[in-house]
């Protein structure tokens, strides 16, 4: 049980709330008692005071020693105390005793040595019928001949006792049920308030990866359920947009490599149907079958390469090299392929650069730049590489006199599979097109060295890439 939410809130409501009014209700009590014993002491107080008051008078007016004490007990009225004026010997002057008070007793006299008030409580006995009192004594000289007497009033305990054991019976009942409400109150208010979460839990365990588009309800956005939520469904958003793009990869990739697959056995199966072929004729199905596998095994490694990069972190084998070198090496490879098309490949003379960083990764990007730039350069065009330095970064910059790439192209050609003419690319040069992953490999390259590639600008004129990379 302990294990609901909803009960362990519950659970620590109604253990505040217990705190609360228990503290409460033990502070009420004591100042009550407090307060109630107060205001018992001053009226014995004041009637000993009344009692001294009177005898003065009454032996002003010239009354004898006992006559004086039995009339100042029993002139006026003291309700609900016993009151009694003794002498020095103890002997019982006057006395007043109203209903439900017993007897008032003079103390032993120890407890009156002085003039001033002694207040005691005085515990059931049997001259008491076995109720406890609260009791005052006094001892007064009074005038004109310093007549000593003690004037002793008690009150029973009874009726504050009865008033403090009501308000502990009030008590007793009072908390239980408040707390029992409140921790019904706090298990609905729960329920309510966790709610939501029942539901956003349902919901969340019918969504799998067939059905990522679903969200979970979100009651108020603003809440913390709501904000829990809205975090939720981003998150599948993603998951959903992550999960697309690797079907998109999927589907995209087995097309790519069904157009050579399906080549390779045409090509085998049209040069099986005779039993008896010419030489040249194996040759030339070899020739198709050889320049389509290799189309086949650049996709893959191309694929591996995206794998890598998707991987996460980028796997990169850096080493010390110098990229001017690395630069020159891969013009000259171009070079060749360049040169039976009729393209001019130069690069600019470029200062010596030593770099640390993937090697063959970087040299797969700028041939992969190169490439793209020949390929689209008609005979006579020109493609010009060049090597700088610029604040904290080296600038790789590879123009191309080519055909340009249409503007509508321009912001897709870094997505994985896109070639800016699908149909195109694949039949004028069958061996050689591209399955449109050159540039999401070679910008994956560049940001797994801290860098960035960027098309700068491309027309009818040619085209502007520019890789950076950090110092
Ligand atoms: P591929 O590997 O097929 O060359 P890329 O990702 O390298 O694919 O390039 C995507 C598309 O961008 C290509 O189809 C190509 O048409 C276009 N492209 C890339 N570089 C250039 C360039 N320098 N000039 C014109 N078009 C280019």
């Amino acid at each position: 049980m302990l294990d609901s939410v909803r009960a362990r809130l519950t659970l620590w409501y109604v253990a505040m709330l217990a705190l609360v009014l228990i503290t409460f209700s033990i502070g009420v009590y004591i100042l009550l008692a407090h307060s109630l014993h107060h205001r018992l002491d001053e009226g014995l107080k004041g009637g000993v005071d009344e009692i001294a008051r009177l005898l003065a008078i009454e032996r002003a007016e010239g009354e004898s020693e006992s006559e004086a004490g039995k009339n100042a007990v029993t002139e006026p009225y003291f309700p609900g105390k016993a009151v009694a004026v003794f002498d020095t010997a103890g002997h019982r002057i006057g006395e007043q005793i109203t209903p439900g008070q017993s007897q008032a007793q003079i103390p032993p006299p120890s407890m009156v040595p002085t003039e001033t008030i002694q207040l005691y409580d005085l515990a059931g006995d049997a001259s008491s019928n076995g109720i406890a009192r609260r009791a005052a004594v006094q001892r007064v000289t009074v005038p004109p001949t310093a007549t000593v007497y003690i004037i002793v009033v008690n009150q029973s305990l009874t009726e504050m006792l009865e008033e403090l054991a009501l308000l502990r019976r009030i008590f007793y009942i009072a908390v239980p049920v408040a707390l029992m409400l409140a921790g019904l109150a706090g298990w609905y208010l729960a329920r309510k308030s966790l709610a939501p979460v029942v539901v956003m839990a349902e919901r969340a365990r019918q969504i799998g990866a067939g059905n990522l588009g679903q969200q979970l309800p979100v009651a108020n956005p603003l809440d913390e359920l709501g904000r829990l939520a809205t975090a939720f469904n981003e998150l599948l958003a993603r998951l959903d947009a992550a999960f697309s793009q690797q079907r998109q990869f999927m589907a995209d990739a087995s097309h790519e490599l069904r157009t050579p697959l399906y080549v390779i056995r045409t090509a085998v199966e049209v040069t099986m149907e005779q039993a008896h072929r010419e030489e040249g004729e194996y040759r030339d199905a070899l020739a198709i079958i050889g320049q389509q596998t290799r189309r086949l095994a650049r996709i893959v490694e191309d694929m591996f390469t995206l794998a890598r990069a998707d991987a996460g972190r980028p796997a990169l084998q850096p080493g010390d090299f110098y990229l001017d070198e690395l630069l020159m090496e891969t013009v000259r490879a171009a070079q060749v392929l360049a040169g039976r098309k009729g393209v001019a490949v130069e690069l600019e003379p470029a200062p010596e650069i030593s770099y640390r960083g993937d090697e063959g990764l970087l040299r797969q990007m700028f041939l992969n730049l190169l490439d793209n730039a020949i390929k689209s350069t008609p005979a006579g065009g020109e493609v010009r590489v060049s090597l700088g330095q610029r604040d904290s970064s080296y600038e790789v910059v590879v123009d191309d006199t080519g055909t340009g790439i249409p503007v509508e192209a321009q912001v897709r050609i870094f997505e994985r599979f896109y070639r800016v003419d699908q149909a195109r690319t694949r039949n004028e040069s069958p061996g050689e097109g591209g399955a449109g992953l050159g540039l999401s490999i070679a910008r994956w390259i560049a940001e797994a060295h801290e860098g960035r590639l960027e098309l700068r600008h491309s027309d009818e004129r040619g085209s502007s890439f520019i890789a950076t990379l950090p110092l």
